[in-house]
């Protein structure tokens, strides 16, 4: 049987980067092909493990550079593609919204371009809740597939302009396609921009936590592993043209989850920082995921024991996130949190 090749596009960031293990470790039959920029957000420190598998192969390079991806697509004859690949952080669309339309937009369009020239037999396109917009708080609203795409930010923008290219390669060309929409994610190497890590490595170093407004937005939270185990069902038995949401119903305000983390740390609340609240900043998001549990997806992890074996793993990866916080990511914390 000849081996299936697939390729990961942000498989240095942190989804995707969980999503690279994922496979390895449950697919050995599968080669491997980790395409990623390495912006800020990614780094191969992660995937020390994997580097020298024979089934893995990294490839440095844009999505949004045409003449590039299409040489690795006329290599490589990929069978997959499972697209992770974004500028992803709302706060830097809200400062800089510009490479978010070159990377989520261009870059998604130039993946299509090459995966119809190329024929590939599945693209996935991993997307967010936060294309819907915002719910208000009446906790029996939930997002649907129908619900329409209400973005509110440019980062969700971007998203929601890349899912409808993707909808559009799937109706025009009968590219074979999937969407998934996925809830707020936590877990492994989530960069320490991103509000949960944000939270662990500042209690660890007994440093202020920045809270938006009041801190009562609600976000609904999924472990990393369980985004990867839809996406794997998703890739292999979704119906072709179609989206699934993806969501664990763990919905708590951002206050609540700060406030988990200091009580697991042992660290006092004083720790919390009330800061201007972000830009246009959703209310609630809340995902109804049964169309994805009607094709057989369960998710293995509740948010009370995700969220503690994520603050054990912080701390016993201190060196990872220390690296990362040390370097260019100080200029982005002090410029965006003036107040602290
Ligand atoms: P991330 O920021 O951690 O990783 C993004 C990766 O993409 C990085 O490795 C980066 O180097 C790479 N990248 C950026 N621009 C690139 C370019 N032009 N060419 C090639 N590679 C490039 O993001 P994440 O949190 O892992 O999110 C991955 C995907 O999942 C994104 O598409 C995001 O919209 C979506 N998503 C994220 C969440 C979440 O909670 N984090 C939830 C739902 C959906």
């Amino acid at each position: 049987m000849t081996k299936k090749k697939i390729l990961i596009t942000g498989g240095a960031g942190f989804i995707g980067g969980n999503f690279v293990h994922y496979l390895v470790n449950n697919y050995p039959n599968y080669d491997i092909y980790n395409l990623d920029l390495l912006t800020y957000a990614g780094d191969l420190t992660k995937h020390k493990d994997i580097e020298n598998k024979q089934n893995y192969h990294f490839i440095q390079c844009d999505i949004a550079d045409r003449k590039s991806i299409f040489t690795h697509f006329e290599r490589e004859n990929f069978d997959y593609v499972v697209h992770f690949a974004a500028e992803s952080h709302v706060d830097r669309s809200i400062t800089d919204p510009e490479i978010f339309t070159k990377t989520n937009i261009i870059g998604t369009q130039v993946l299509l371009d090459a995966s119809k020239e190329f024929a590939v037999s599945k693209f996935v396109h991993v997307s967010t809740d936060e294309v819907y917009g915002e719910l208000d708080f009446d906790p029996n609203t939930f997002f649907t597939e129908e619900t329409p795409l209400q973005p509110n930010s440019p980062y969700s923008a971007s998203k929601a302009s890349s899912d409808f290219l993707v909808r559009a390669y799937h109706e025009t060309y009968d590219l074979p396609i999937n969407i998934t929409r996925c809830s707020n994610n936590y877990g492994p190497y989530h960069f320490p921009e991103k509000l949960i890590p944000l939270t662990i490595s500042r209690v660890l170093n007994n440093e202020k936590v920045p809270v938006y407004g009041d801190g009562k937005n609600i976000r609904d939270w999924l472990h990393v592993y369980d985004h990867c185990t839809a996406i794997d069902l998703v890739l292999h038995k979704g119906l072709n043209g179609e989206v699934y949401n993806v969501g664990g119903h763990n919905e708590k305000t951002n206050l609540d989850v700060v406030k988990t983390i200091i009580k697991s740390l042992d660290k006092s609340e004083d720790l919390i920082e009330f800061v201007e609240d972000r830009l246009g900043h959703d209310k609630r998001y809340a995902i109804n995921p049964t169309k994805l549990e009607q094709l057989g997806w369960k998710p293995a992890y509740n948010f009370d024991t995700g969220i503690q074996q994520t603050i054990k793993w912080y701390i016993e990866n201190e060196d990872w996130w220390n690296n990362i916080i040390s370097g260019d990511y100080r200029d982005y914390f002090s410029k965006q949190y003036q107040a602290i």
